[in-house]
């Protein structure tokens, strides 16, 4: 036996384990498995090959440790078996190390890292066993299965989902016929637990899909490395994730599971779910409102309406600062309470309370309101002198921010102009205003701090253009 490998399709109602024996050259199939199954006949199907004791062996390495022996020695030692692996030091950079893994007939050579875990790549594994499993997989299907794995993005199940869509749709059904050739030995029914639980998560997506609530903004998915525990199916191509750990991405905001390279073709259709989006301050503006089915944050909502009920004549309004363990505290209500966070006079008194705690939404916000992305464009506005172009300049530049920031920012202004328009009484001017919101809406993408300095002059100047001109702007 040489080496072995798992193989799921879920396009096929029996979800099926190959194992690869005899050189790849005969096909078994082992009914319905996991990880857990892996584990176990991987265990048996590769080799370590022993070194002698070797004085100076880096504590964390094991048997499979060789000492500083050539290139060519591990070559030959290594060309007894498939699937045998042993680990040497470098001969040119001593204190460096090499894991030699025979496969497909040749010595494959890898820089070996340990920093408490143990690392070829962007995995990173408990143990070099670990290390060695996941590798030969991921061998395996990148040699064997390049050309599946080109294929599997093409006929995605992600835009019909739904269980009975999968089994009826026949152009899905293409995958089957690029099956390697139809094995010996008895194909069983799924067990029903994985059945029960690839239903779900397609389920899932299917309802997802259905909510008309959401306002329709676009957003991208927030993938992050995942390490799945038991079998799992990528919510895209509907294609086993394989390997042992990392096989795929997650995305932190509403839960989807991919491969990575199908994260690259899913539409920006992230529905954040509450479940995973737990705060609202400094939590990112598009993905809040789509978790909450709103237009805009809610903080912003609210706060404007509850400032306008009291009267926009206050003096200083948004200039003064109110005390900052209260404007904490509100921030610390809306995280809690969402819309239902009380904010009225009876809660807080002192107005500025409230400006403050806006003000402070839109400072924590990860991406500011002119997003990095739209910031270089809004401040080379603020550089034009001829105001009938830099309106013209500023319109377009509206178009680069998302449409949540964008409504978002032109309710912001709407109110902005309603304050100035009590400017006898506040003392508030466009001018005064943008000072305050400039650097609150506007950040520098990079801190280059004599850059930083010098765009605050337009920062200021492109708030107070956006106030003034609302009307026309948006
Ligand atoms: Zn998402
Ligand atoms: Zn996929």
């Amino acid at each position: 036996m040489k080496c072995v490998i798992v193989w799921g399709n879920i396009q096929e109602s029996t979800l099926c384990f190959l194992v690869f024996f005899n050189e790849f050259s005969t096909l078994y199939w082992i009914i319905h498995g996991g990880h857990r199954l892996l584990s176990e006949v991987m265990d048996v199907l590769y080799w370590i090959l022993l070194g002698p004791k070797v004085e100076n062996r880096p504590k964390y390495y094991g048997r499979e440790y060789h000492g500083m022996i050539s290139r060519e020695e591990a070559d030959q030692l290594l060309s007894q078996a498939e699937g045998s692996y042993l680990i040497r030091e470098s001969q040119r950079q001593p204190g460096t190390y090499t894991l030699a893994l025979r496969f497909g007939n040749q010595t494959r050579n890898f820089r070996l890292y340990h920093d408490g875990k143990h690392f070829v790549g962007e995995k990173r594994f408990e143990s070099i066993h670990d290390l060695v499993t996941d590798g030969l997989i991921t061998l395996y299907i990148e040699t064997k299965a390049a050309e599946y794995i080109a294929k599997m993005t093409i006929n995605p199940i992600y835009e019909h989902v739904g269980y009975t869509t999968l089994n009826q749709e026949p152009s899905l059904r293409k995958h089957l016929t690029q099956s390697p050739e139809a094995p010996d030995g008895p194909v069983s029914a799924i067990d029903g637990c994985n059945a029960e639980e690839r239903l779900t998560s397609l389920v899932r997506r299917a309802t997802l899909r259905e909510s008309d609530l959401a306002p329709k903004y676009e957003k991208v998915h927030n993938f992050k490395v995942h390490t799945f525990r038991g079998p799992h199916w990528c919510e895209y191509c509907a294609n086993f994730m394989w390997g042992l750990i990392a096989q795929g991405v997650k995305c932190a905001d509403c839960g989807l599971n991919v491969h990575k390279q199908c994260s690259k073709v899913v539409p920006n259709d992230c529905q954040p779910d509450l479940r995973h989006v737990k705060k609202v301050y400094s939590c990112d503006l598009t993905t809040l409102v789509k978790a909450h089915n709103t237009k805009r944050p809610m903080v912003v909502d609210m706060c404007i309406q509850e400032i306008e009920a009291r009267g926009l004549q206050s003096e200083g309004l948004y200039r003064i600062s109110g005390f900052s363990e209260l404007i904490e505290d509100v921030k610390l209500a809306f995280d809690r309470d969402g819309e239902k966070a009380d904010i009225s006079s009876n809660a807080y008194e002192d107005i500025n309370i409230i400006t403050g705690a806006l003000k402070l939404y839109f400072r924590e916000l990860p991406i500011p309101l002119i997003t990095y992305d739209a910031y270089p464009r809004f401040i080379e506005t603020g550089k034009i002198t001829d105001p009938e172009k830099r309106l013209e300049f500023l319109h377009e530049a509206l178009k680069l921010l998302p449409p949540a920031h964008c409504e978002t920012l032109r309710y912001l202004m709407a109110h902005l102009k309603r304050v100035t328009q009590y400017e006898k009484e506040n003392l508030m001017s466009s001018e005064n205003l943008g000072i305050v919101f400039g650097p609150t809406l506007m950040r520098a993408p990079e801190l280059d701090a004599m850059t930083a300095l010098n765009d605050i002059r337009y920062q200021r100047l492109v708030v107070e253009t956006l106030i003034t001109n609302e009307d026309v702007l948006f």
